[in-house]
């Protein structure tokens, strides 16, 4: 591979702190494009090759005596390393490495290292890295440190058919705020999930709309002697209350909320009134779960339980 940025200069690299290993004999050199750094690796090439397709094509070329000097003197010592790809970050370099070499309660649970390790085992061709990866996803008792923000979710849910990551980055692409949402976010997102989103968005936004302005009507209980307060104090909170919570433009609720947020308002309306109304009110509050439901299906149907298929892109 020719090089088109120069490697850091010789006196800059330094070894690894835990990935070098003077008895393995094999060098290699990380010098990533996107930094200046440039590190020295040295481990059991043998153990990576029997797990990699990569380490295994790339290290069982026949060595004999017709291969130039230049070939046989690569990697040997520190002067003269194996360059690794350069577009690999040490980041997923190391993540390869602890998954291969350590011990599994020793893997750092973080987020990042599973989706460092799913990269670097797809680039390497370590199909049990890849399902170790998407195993851990896919349990219930998550335990990493942080769940992604939800394009990047959604995005290496599809790239390597995590069945949760997609269904929980879709849920939360349904419902953020897009005021924040970059170019990156977008292209993580993909044309045909972003048309599904838009178009749920946009039913979802118009439903809330309509109840809102023109909210469940009460429906009075036929033995309540009160009707005239429990009417108006049902009218009246839902124009104080349930009105600006579903337009509130950070903390909104969903329609299926809306109960709870009123509840502590409606202490003038009785009992038999209030059960009355939320009843008669059910299916049009149910709405946006209604939509919701029908999207995620429409999200599963699409990408979810394709996981018996290749893992890359
Ligand atoms: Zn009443």
């Amino acid at each position: 591979m020719s090089e088109i940025v120069a490697l850091p200069a010789r006196d800059t690299w330094i070894h690894h702190p835990d990935f070098y290993n003077p008895l393995s004999p094999l060098v290699f050199l990380l010098a990533p494009y996107e930094s200046d750094i440039a590190i020295l690796y040295r481990f059991g090439v043998d153990t990576l090759a029997r797990r990699s397709a990569f380490f295994r094509d790339t290290f069982s070329l026949p060595r004999g005596p017709q291969t130039p000097a230049e070939i046989l003197r690569e990697g040997v010592s520190d002067e003269s390393p194996i360059i690794l790809p350069r577009t690999l970050s040490q980041d997923v370099m190391d993540a390869v490495l602890i998954y291969i070499f350590n011990a599994s309660h020793e893997y750092p649970k973080k987020t990042k290292f599973l989706i460092n390790l799913v990269n670097g085992a797809t680039l390497f061709g370590i199909p049990d890295g890849i399902t170790w990866v998407q195993k851990e996803f896919n349990r219930n008792s998550f335990s990493y440190d942080s769940i992604l923000n939800a394009p990047l979710e959604f995005y290496i849910g599809r790239r390597f058919n995590i069945d949760n990551l997609i269904t929980s980055g879709f849920d939360g692409l349904l419902l953020m705020s897009f005021s924040g949402i970059t170019v990156d976010n977008i292209q993580q997102i993909g044309e045909e999930a972003l048309q599904l989103l838009l178009d749920a968005r946009a039913e979802i936004e118009a439903a809330r709309k309509n109840l809102a302005y023109d909210g469940p009507a009460y429906a009075a209980d036929e033995h309540c002697e009160t009707q005239a307060v429990c009417g108006q104090t049902w009218d009246g909170v839902w124009r104080a209350i349930a009105f600006p919570a579903l337009n509130h433009p950070s903390a909104r609720y969903r329609l299926c909320e809306i109960r709870k947020v009123m509840e502590a308002h409606l202490g003038s309306m009785c009992k038999e009134c209030k059960e009355k109304t939320f009843e008669a009110a059910d299916y049009a509050l149910q709405r946006e779960e209604r939509y919701l439901a029908r999207v995620r299906k429409a999200v599963e149907d699409r990408w979810v339980g394709k996981g018996g298929n290749s893992a890359t892109a």
